[in-house]
């Protein structure tokens, strides 16, 4: 008996391993798949900048198939105009700023630049053209100074000092014992969100895409942070098309259009002014949020 268990034995774990290399093979070509999704087409152009104008032409998006996120949005951007998305959380804010971006194809509908499909260009062409503000930045173990500099290797240090200006964070790094050669990052300087985002925010102006999205950190700033990354954005704003996916309002009122998005679709649409005289959900979000402000605001 124990003669027949032993080889029957070793035949389920042959057989185990065999599903479970299967398994991992399977995961990988999957993976390969994905990536092979978002390969450049053969002799794709480079994208043809001209304005920045952002056009979503009834957008289906799903990233599992049975689910989907996006439900045929469709909305512009006008050249240098500002865009705000706002709605609740898992409403696909994120989502938007992805697809622009092309980490993941549409299933449908169309996403183009200055008219041209951005499936069509190449994908440096494309991410060369777009800057992002994301919700965490990633600070390096180096200097603030070579962190700003991270987002154009080979500005000119007169650059550099320009948009440390223009990003407002003159006086934090004035504060510092070693000015901006303070080190920062894991193994530095712990600096607040807020800073944080400023230096995100210098690190995109030096870059200079012409097209701006700006993932607004979801932790509360207090009222003095927010005041300066407030003028540090009208700064970038003016001279970018901007799409700014926000989830404090008190950041967006001065934008050209703001679309609240509902379950991927565009619930209400339109300036801070009239949103608020729609008295719909975008008036309502905006009232629970003053009141959640403390009262020292
Ligand atoms: P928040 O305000 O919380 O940042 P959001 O509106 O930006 O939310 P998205 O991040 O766009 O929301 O996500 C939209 C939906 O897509 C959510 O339900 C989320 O769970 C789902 N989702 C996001 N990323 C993925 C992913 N990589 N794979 C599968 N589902 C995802």
């Amino acid at each position: 008996m124990l003669q027949l268990f032993i080889p029957l034995n070793f035949l389920g774990f042959v057989y185990r391993e065999i599903r479970r290399s299967l398994t991992d093979l399977e995961n990988m070509l999957g993976l390969l798949k994905k990536e092979a999704q978002i390969k450049d087409k053969t002799d794709a152009p480079e994208l043809q900048l001209q304005q920045g104008r952002i056009e979503f032409n009834q957008v289906h998006f799903g990233y599992q198939p049975g689910r989907s996120i996006l439900n045929g949005l469709s909305f512009v951007v006008e050249p240098s105009q500002k865009l705000a998305i706002v709605g609740a959380s898992g409403a696909g804010k994120s989502t938007i700023a992805r697809l622009l971006y092309r980490f993941y194809d549409i299933q449908n509908g169309s996403i183009c630049i200055d008219g041209q499909d951005i499936r069509d260009v190449t994908q440096s062409s494309l991410r060369q053209s777009i800057a992002i503000v994301p919700q965490d930045t990633v600070l390096f173990n180096t200097s603030i100074r070579e962190n700003i500099r991270y987002g154009k290797p080979d500005a000119s240090e007169a650059e550099v000092d320009q948009v440390i200006q223009l990003a407002h964070l003159e006086s934090f790094i004035q504060s510092l014992p070693q000015g901006d050669q303070t080190l920062v990052g894991e193994r530095g300087l712990k600096v607040s969100g807020g800073e944080k985002q400023r230096i995100a925010i210098a690190r995109v102006l030096l870059k200079g895409s012409p097209i701006l999205i700006f993932d607004e950190a979801t932790s509360a700033l207090d009222s003095h942070s927010e005041a300066a990354i407030l003028k540090a954005l009208r700064e970038l704003a003016k001279h970018h098309t901007s799409v700014v996916i926000a989830h404090r309002l008190s950041t967006v009122t001065d934008a050209d259009n703001i679309l609240v998005l509902q379950q991927g679709e565009v619930a209400e649409a339109g300036t801070h002014q009239q949103l608020l005289a729609q008295q719909g959900l975008y008036a309502q979000l905006w009232a629970k949020q003053q009141e959640a402000k403390p009262k020292t605001e």
